[in-house]
């Protein structure tokens, strides 16, 4: 099972979408095993964001993810940073797909809800980034033989 990040960002805490955004993961049955709500600063942005850091957005960008508190998740289940992407949609809520979260709630590039890991790799890197290792939770997903085939539980 793949573990993946998920932070709520001020857009969606300002729109009031923390529990929409919540509900769409927990309705396709990817487990939460972690939350919190934390204040960004500088320091853990210019690491999230390096990728970023010479476009001229960069500050905008660090100045509207430090505007409130946002709302930081680790979701699991089978391809969870894949699943995750696939619901969140393309960065630009302008042109995502109708039915992501970005395409149903943004008209930005920038306040566009939501972060989600690119990948396995990097959800493994920015989870330990944004979570102590006792805030991720071990517990048994009671529905987990509905959700999968007896072949992917194993
Ligand atoms: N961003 C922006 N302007 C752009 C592209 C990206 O402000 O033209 C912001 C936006 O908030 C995006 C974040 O930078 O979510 C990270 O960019 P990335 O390319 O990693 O997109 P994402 O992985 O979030 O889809
Ligand atoms: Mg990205």
């Amino acid at each position: 099972m793949e573990k993946t990040l998920v932070i709520l960002k001020p857009s969606c805490v300002q729109k009031a979408l923390i529990g929409e955004v919540i509900s769409r993961f927990e309705k396709k049955g990817l487990q939460l095993i972690g939350m919190k709500m934390m204040q960004l600063d500088d320091d853990i942005l210019n690491v999230h964001y390096a990728h970023l850091k010479d476009e001229p957005f960069f500050d905008c960008l660090k100045q509207s993810m430090k505007a409130t508190p946002v709302v930081v998740q680790c979701w699991q289940g089978y391809d969870a940073a894949l699943v995750v992407r696939k619901m969140i949609g393309v960065t630009n809520g302008r042109e995502a797909e109708a039915g992501t979260v970005r395409g149903d709630y943004s008209l930005s590039s920038q306040q566009n809800i939501v972060h989600a890991s690119d990948s396995t790799a990097s959800a493994e890197e920015e989870l330990k980034r944004f979570f102590k290792k006792e805030e991720i939770f071990d517990y048994n997903q009671t529905n987990a033989p509905f959700l999968y085939s007896k072949e992917e539980l194993l």
